[in-house]
């Protein structure tokens, strides 16, 4: 072996130690990890004048504290060793019998043994993608698609490709079409990142039809799904549409989450995955964090076995429909001419196309300025393509703040249009 030192030149983006003196240091993969403007823009947001129509976090507010209470306390009284404890690397038997039950709303059949528990889905998505994806390969999702999801494929190094969809959805046609050109190319495509229901941000969900076609195409070119899924039972109009997994047990990964349906600070969520899959994901979940947060699984568990959840999933669903609706009537009244947007019958986010000539980005500060914000649509795109539209969430703000923000909004955009 040869004595002389290894030099490799040092990319120029790397030299500059002035403010960090491991700037040299820094792993390739990390050049792709930016600040969510999400994150950037809660600052501001979340001051008191602002009515903020950016942020996605859940309402809580409606949640029996004091049952949440009794059960905590009861849990440290009665099973407190074990339940802060190190557990299982694929998350407590208990739980993920109870998650099977949580997923057979959606018409899910599946089995305790084929389920991970993950910190939220987030960490789901994280592990997936760390077991299927090198630097350069292929991930399918719908264009717009959920920021979170776009910076973990950033940071794994993935390159993304997105699939058109409308207001039914991913659109199948579309969907096929990029598999031929990335084949074509002879890139793989690693899977299909999909958000069925109540769209984060579009707010569109894929119909039945559309669920079984994407199947179809999947299963010919043997192309994995993965559906996300965390606003599903927050639907406002009847049954849920049935997930996408129930379709086909084999093609199909699935995330869960207790986020929104229960509270997100436990930060519980659920991959189920076919079994080969589910075995390189507990190993990644063991390397990753030992074992999800037992506490949280154990308060989770006891919540479902005392607490009628189903009832307080149908209040979530009422209080939500009641601000969709205030943020439609808001932008039925006060939006410029030219500007569209979705009608969501479910989940939190609307998604508002802005007349010709305006851009969401450039707007932003004066929006800010005027008291209402949103996040502008090319956070959603991992080509930077979006600008000329923008997410609403009428998750948080009351009725009337919702109303007065569209109101805020309406005012701004007519002002841009007028420059
Ligand atoms: N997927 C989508 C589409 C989301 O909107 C969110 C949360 N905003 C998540 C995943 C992550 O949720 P959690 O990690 O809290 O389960």
């Amino acid at each position: 072996m040869s004595e002389e030192p290894v030099t490799r030149p040092v990319p120029a983006r790397r030299r500059d130690t002035r403010l960090d003196a491991y700037a040299h240091n820094y792993a390739e993969r990390t050049f792709g990890m930016t600040a969510s403007a999400i994150r950037a823009l809660f600052a501001v947001a979340n001051r008191p004048e602002v009515v903020s129509l950016a942020g996605g976090m859940p309402n809580i507010s409606d949640l029996p504290l004091d049952v949440v209470s009794s059960t905590l306390s009861d849990l440290v009284a009665e099973r407190g060793t074990q339940a802060m404890q190190y557990g299982a690397g694929q998350g407590e038997p208990m739980i993920r019998e109870q998650i099977c039950e949580v997923m057979r709303l959606e018409a899910i059949q599946a089995h305790p043994d084929d389920v991970t528990v993950s910190v939220g889905s987030q960490q789901g998505l994280d592990l997936l993608t760390r077991i299927f994806c090198d630097p350069g390969d292929v991930v399918l999702c719908e264009a717009p698609s959920y920021v979170g999801a776009l910076g973990v494929f950033r940071a794994y190094q993935c390159q993304v490709s997105h699939v058109a969809m409308d207001e039914h959805g991913l659109v199948p046609e579309a969907l096929t079409e990029a598999l031929a050109a990335h084949a074509a190319a002879g890139r793989r495509v690693k899977f299909l990142y999909t958000i069925p229901n109540f769209h984060n941000p579009a707010g569109v969900t894929q119909t039945l039809e559309r669920r079984e076609r994407i199947i179809e195409i999947a299963q010919a070119a043997g192309l994995l799904v993965v559906e996300d899924n965390p606003y599903g039972l927050l639907g406002f109009d009847g049954d849920p549409t049935p997930a996408i997994r129930s379709l086909d047990a084999d093609n199909v990964v699935y995330l869960g989450s207790f986020s929104k349906t229960f509270a997100p600070g436990f930060r519980i969520g659920w991959v189920l995955a076919p079994h080969a899959v589910r075995e390189k994901l507990v190993l990644a979940q063991e390397s990753a964090t030992l074992c999800p947060p037992v506490f949280s699984q154990f308060a989770i568990s006891a919540y479902l076995s005392r607490h009628d959840w189903r009832g307080q999933i149908k209040q979530f669903r009422e209080m939500y429909r009641e601000r969709r609706d205030a943020m439609l009537a808001g932008l039925q009244t006060h939006m410029p001419a030219g500007t569209t947007w979705t009608r969501p019958t479910g989940g939190f986010f609307v998604w508002v196309r802005l007349p010709e000539g305006l851009d969401a980005q450039a707007m932003l500060p004066r929006a800010v300025s005027a008291r209402v914000a949103y996040v502008p649509g090319n956070s959603f795109y991992a080509d930077g393509l979006g600008s000329r539209h923008m997410r609403l969430s009428y998750c948080f703000p009351t009725p009337e703040r919702i109303i007065e923000g569209t109101r805020r909004l309406g005012e701004v955009m007519a002002h841009e249009a007028s420059l």
